[in-house]
């Protein structure tokens, strides 16, 4: 169905055709449009503001490509005004006066997840929602492998299916997490996923989506486009998900008492109910998984898996091989009785709140929080932090912030809170508060930007911190300081 007459809505014929690719970036989007349009005999340009050494990583893996040009470190006009066709990353916002000078010479635009969606062939089990993406869709992955299936995982979780699209036969599975940036694309063609997740909707992004009615917009692409026969997998326990409406089937999930749940979670397992078939699926094999929010992530995999015929013992199997992904309140070293733990993923407050909710009541937590300015409510998150933790190194444009919330919050008994000037400094600080049996806990609630490039090199700088710990350089707790 023909949405957006300025956006490519049928594979075109590429041979010989001049196209720029807007944006290479570090994820793979980028470099797969790139490697796609470039096999099909297309003339590729790749444009980015970044420099050759920013990108240095994707452009050597693109070394066996042909038929590549790179203007990077600046954008030209020209690149877009003479150009067949325009590929845009989805972190370009669609506003970008580059784009403008392309759709005012005519010439059409696409990214890199809709060539994808022309070309494939295959039904797709698509996954959204502001957290849990990226686990629900590794969690499907891992349950359709472990019954013998061989599904092809991509998407927003860092890996182009698009090279590999005409290999993907019509019965294979794909699986794709989908970010409202390539939602938002997606609705200019009319698509949705014939199965479709949402894990939960709060907002985010801010400084890209004008509101959060125009987030909640490109988030619903997932089931805009459904038909009869389609199915909505949905989580019953989120207020605003639980209402949104599909042509397909709607399917839920959650812990609510009330309603017509085809997933119902407690404390201990999931209990499956489709068709008139029960399964239930403990999750005592679940222990690299930790806090409740994972318990959700579950049951909507095992549900989704479950619609795509995976069998119980293959669900169960998929839930017990499943180590997590990093980044994700993963536990990176155990020294001199400390915990520390790596959930940098964590970008959004409620992601950050999740993992804080994730250890016992009882368990004292010494937390880093705070980042870069999405334009984000942190008033919840200054309530968590205020309830749960007992220090915080407050980082980035945030820290004032997060710390007005922290106070606010507390009745003269909260955490005690400093704002480092850099991450080496806050991490130090956090470690001298620390005492044997506590959990140090990377969640910042906050996008990395500003001190770091990206939430993995955040991860990885505190992986790397941790590791040069030495039982010496632990000293002795010191009398805990307040300089707030
Ligand atoms: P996404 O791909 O949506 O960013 P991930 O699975 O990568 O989600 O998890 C990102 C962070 O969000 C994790 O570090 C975790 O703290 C938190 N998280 C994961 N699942 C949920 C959920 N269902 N609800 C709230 N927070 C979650």
């Amino acid at each position: 169905m023909a949405q957006d007459p300025g956006w490519l809505q049928e594979p075109m014929d590429y041979r010989g055709k001049s196209v720029t690719v807007m944006g290479l970036g570090n994820f793979g989007g980028g470099a797969g449009a790139a490697r796609f349009l470039a096999a099909r005999g297309a003339r590729v340009r790749i444009t980015d503001l970044k420099s050759e050494i920013e990108l240095a990583a994707t452009i050597e893996h693109l070394h066996d490509c042909n038929q590549l040009e790179f203007h990077l470190g600046r954008h030209d006009e020209a690149d877009f005004t003479n150009a067949d066709l325009i590929v845009a990353s989805p972190a370009v916002p669609r506003g970008n006066r580059f784009l403008h000078a392309a759709a005012r010479a005519g010439v059409p635009l696409t990214s890199e997840m809709n060539l994808f969606w022309l070309h494939n062939r295959a039904r797709v089990t698509g996954i959204t929602g502001t957290n849990g993406k990226s686990t629900t869709t590794a969690l499907i992955g891992e349950m359709l492998t472990a019954a013998g299936r061989n599904p092809r995982v991509g998407g927003n979780i860092g890996r182009s299916l698009l090279p590999e699209v005409d290999q993907i036969g019509p019965d294979e599975d794909v699986v794709l997490e989908l970010s409202s940036f390539q939602l938002e694309d997606l609705n200019r063609i009319g698509v949705s996923p014939q199965v479709a997740v949402v894990t939960g909707f709060s907002p985010n992004h801010l400084d890209r989506h004008a509101s959060l009615e125009e987030y909640r917009t490109a988030k619903q692409t997932i089931l805009r486009w459904q038909k009869p026969g389609d199915i909505a997998i949905l989580n019953a326990d989120d207020p605003d998900v639980a209402g949104w409406t599909t042509r397909g089937r709607r399917l839920l999930f959650g812990r609510s008492p009330s309603g017509d749940l085809s997933a119902r979670l407690d404390e201990e397992s999931i209990v499956c109910e489709l068709a008139g078939t029960n399964a239930e699926f403990s999750f005592c094999t679940m222990n690299q998984l930790p806090g409740r929010h994972n318990r959700m992530n579950a049951a909507a995999a095992a549900l989704a898996a479950t619609v795509l015929g995976v069998d119980q013992n293959a669900v169960r199997e998929g839930l017990r091989r499943f180590r997590g992904l990093p980044h994700r309140l993963q536990l990176i070293h155990e020294v001199e009785g400390r915990r520390f733990y790596d959930d940098s993923k964590a970008t959004t407050p409620e992601a950050a709140i999740a993992a804080v909710e994730a250890f016992a009541h009882d368990q004292p937590i010494l937390l880093l929080a705070g980042g870069s300015d999405k334009g984000i409510d942190l008033s919840r998150f200054g309530a968590a932090i205020a309830r749960r933790v007992k220090a915080a190194a407050l980082m980035g444009e945030t820290a004032p912030a997060l710390q007005r919330e922290i106070r606010g919050s507390s009745a003269g008994d909260g955490p005690v809170m400093h704002c480092p000037t850099d991450f080496r400094a806050a991490f130090s600080w956090i470690v001298n508060q620390s005492t044997a049996g506590d959990v140090i806990l990377l969640s910042p609630g906050c996008a990395s930007f500003g001190w770091f490039s990206s939430f993995e090199e955040r991860g990885e700088q505190f992986a790397s911190l941790v590791n040069s710990l030495t039982a010496e350089s632990l000293s002795p707790s010191p009398m805990l300081s307040n300089d707030a």
